[in-house]
């Protein structure tokens, strides 16, 4: 449901994890408390009835009401969440991204030398600082302004 503002998140480092397709509210609720166990684990959602039961029994849970990603961001940012762009999470697969050293062989022919280029640990997707990423920071930074 809130797929495109999980990517987001991901791309301001923060850990968001995605749940199977076919999960129903009871697996989602499971998974947010067996994943919270480890560290912390809120469950975001657009479905009052899920928000209310995760309320009921004690579920970290975050309601959102816009549809819009936009204002789904400015949601977050009034929660307190920091929405700056910070590459630490693959934003498909949320897994770790690591800084990848000169030595390593780089696929990425028409990267300049001296930029640095993260490579997603579980997926294997590089991300590096062009013109998108730009783009991306740009709009958190006015969505952080107001
Ligand atoms: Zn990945």
């Amino acid at each position: 449901m809130l797929i495109r503002m999980a990517r987001w998140l991901r791309m301001a480092g923060h850990d968001v994890s995605n749940p199977p397709q076919d999960a129903d509210d009871l697996d989602l609720m499971q998974i947010a408390k067996e994943e919270g166990e480890e560290g912390e684990r809120t469950l975001i959602t657009r479905d009052r009835a899920l928000a209310q039961r995760c309320r009921r029994d004690g579920v970290d849970c975050i309601l959102v009401g816009s549809s819009d990603l936009d204002d789904q961001l400015r949601e977050m940012i009034l929660l307190g969440i920091d929405l700056e762009m910070r590459p630490e999470r693959c934003t498909i697969c949320n897994g770790p991204l690591r800084e990848m050293t000169k030595t390593e062989p780089i696929e990425v022919a028409y990267l300049a030398e001296d930029e640095p280029l993260w490579r997603c640990e579980s997926c294997g997707k590089l991300y590096w600082e062009g013109s998108h990423w730009a783009r991306i920071k740009e709009r958190l930074e006015r969505l952080r302004e107001g």
